[in-house]
């Protein structure tokens, strides 16, 4: 097996150390992935015609929800309830959401699109966690209809939870989102806990504790608290850090109250993922265990926990492969022009500095592409320049016809299609071994037609426009 090529880790990445199994799990996800690239080339899923795919590793995710829940439970206290619920904006694919319902995993949503989703894929409200920064009244009497659990983010929000508790009880459990503005990471976008993040009671603010603590102490029905403070680019001692101050805060409302009120704390997801190998690092029990030592009171078993982890579950068993329609050069740099590029690869083309993706390259049949390094970009089909999945990535030189990879894409990319150019949503695919030394494909989101683009874009309302009266002076 080829190890794949590699970014030397960049100055200030957090990346713990890596553990055996972890490198050995590594070794194993990228000789599935070799495989599917092969297959998926032999079996026609990718071609001439089909010149681009996201595939899914299904063992991959598999273990890595099997992974998060043994890391929970080893640090927490026998009989602690902890309910891990899948960040849905992730990777918004039923069938992905219900291979983690399967393994145990519920489903965090912020939108009407994703408890659609959540729900179409079986998830049980109960499993269920409605968190999004902006719900409407009917949404919020939804989740509260459903028994779905909903974390107010603001004041005005409260309100509109107390007016719906008083027309009619509901079994949601409800808690109140808050910021600790602990600081924020190396990517300004995804930092939720920087003082002024558009997320949550903002706690430092002046009289915001105060505020929390007398919304509890006049509302029984507030049971939960939740802090979502990590994301990609933060160093995991301050995503601790807002851990603790959220179970401080916990402490503190029940001592005010006098009894458990606060029962559940929801530490949010954001556990950052390692983009610069095939190596998961930091893991979900490096994380578990360094939060047993910054917050003991945490696992004692005195709170349920409720965990939203997203990018962290599913980024590193997702590929997208892109077929090299033309290989040529510019400037004497060579360029790989392939149909993966800002459609599939939004974040990394438009902000490549905070997105670097790694790239392997695979040959007209699917086979990993031997031979010297030479320094290349990867650009893809859209019409700007800055189009470019990666830039002076060193790879065995592509060539039309080959396949460029792009490495640890199952979380944020492709499945966050992008219509630029009216170019194609890919179609997905999961794959597993097939028992007979094969492998197995499984539609997860068939590639979007030429026919669904015209009728997504109009194509019904034609003469809509033309149809309009005119203005006499035109
Ligand atoms: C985005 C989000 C998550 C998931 O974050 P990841 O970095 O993907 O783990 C969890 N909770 C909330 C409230 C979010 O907004």
């Amino acid at each position: 097996m080829r190890a794949p090529l590699t970014r030397g880790r960049q100055k200030g990445e957090s990346v713990e150390t890596v553990d055996h199994d972890s490198e050995v799990e590594a070794g194993q996800r990228a000789a599935r992935r070799d495989e599917a690239v092969r297959a998926a080339v032999e079996q026609g899923l990718l071609g001439p015609d089909r010149p681009l795919v996201g595939l899914l590793d299904v063992t991959g995710i598999r273990r890595a929800a099997a992974e998060l829940r043994a890391a929970f439970d080893a640090a927490t206290a026998p009989g602690t309830p902890v309910l891990h619920a899948f960040a849905v904006k992730a990777t918004p694919l039923v069938p992905v959401l219900r291979l983690l319902h399967q393994a145990g995993i519920g489903a965090e949503v912020a939108s009407p699109g994703e408890l659609a989703l959540a729900r179409a894929a079986g998830i049980p409200a109960g499993a269920t966690v409605l968190d999004s920064p902006a719900k409407t009244p009917a949404e919020l009497r939804e989740a509260l209809a459903l028994g779905i659990a909903v974390n107010a983010d603001n004041p005005q929000e409260l309100d509109r939870l107390d007016a719906l508790m008083r027309s009619a009880p509901s079994r949601s459990p409800l808690g109140i989102r808050v910021n600790p503005q602990v600081g924020g990471g190396s990517i300004e976008a995804l930092s939720t806990a920087t003082a002024t993040s558009k997320f949550g009671v903002a706690l430092r603010d002046e009289g915001a504790r105060e505020w929390v603590l007398r919304a509890y102490e006049e509302r029984p029905w507030l049971t939960r608290l939740h802090a979502h403070t990590g994301s990609q680019g933060i160093p995991l001692s301050l995503m601790a850090q807002g851990v603790a101050e959220t179970y401080a805060l916990a402490e503190e409302i029940n001592r005010r109250v006098g009894r458990r009120q606060v029962d559940t704390i929801d530490i949010g997801g954001g556990l950052p993922v390692n983009f610069s190998s095939d190596a998961t690092a930091p893991t979900y029990a490096q994380y578990a265990r360094l939060l047993a030592e910054a917050v003991p009171g945490l696992f004692d078993g005195r709170y349920g926990l409720v965990t939203e982890f997203g990018r962290s579950l599913l980024a590193k068993h997702g590929t997208i492969v892109a077929r090299v329609e033309y290989a040529k050069t510019a400037g004497g740099r060579p360029v790989a022009v392939t149909h993966a590029g800002v459609q599939v690869a939004t974040r990394t083309v438009y902000a490549p500095g905070a997105w670097p993706l790694r790239i392997a390259a695979y040959d007209a049949k699917g086979r990993p592409k031997e031979g010297p390094a030479v320094v290349q970009d990867v650009a893809g089909p859209a019409c700007f320049a800055g189009d470019l999945l990666a830039r002076e990535q060193p790879l065995p030189l592509l060539e039309q016809g080959d396949y460029a990879a792009a490495l640890d894409t199952g979380a944020y990319y492709f499945a966050h299609h992008y219509a630029y150019n009216s170019l194609a949503r890919p179609g997905v695919y999961g794959y597993a071994a097939d028992g007979r030394g094969g492998v197995a494909f499984a539609v997860v989101r068939e590639p979007q037609t030429v026919a669904e683009i015209v009728t997504e874009s109009g194509g019904a309302h034609a003469r809509a426009l033309t149809a309009l009266p005119t203005a006499r002076d035109d």
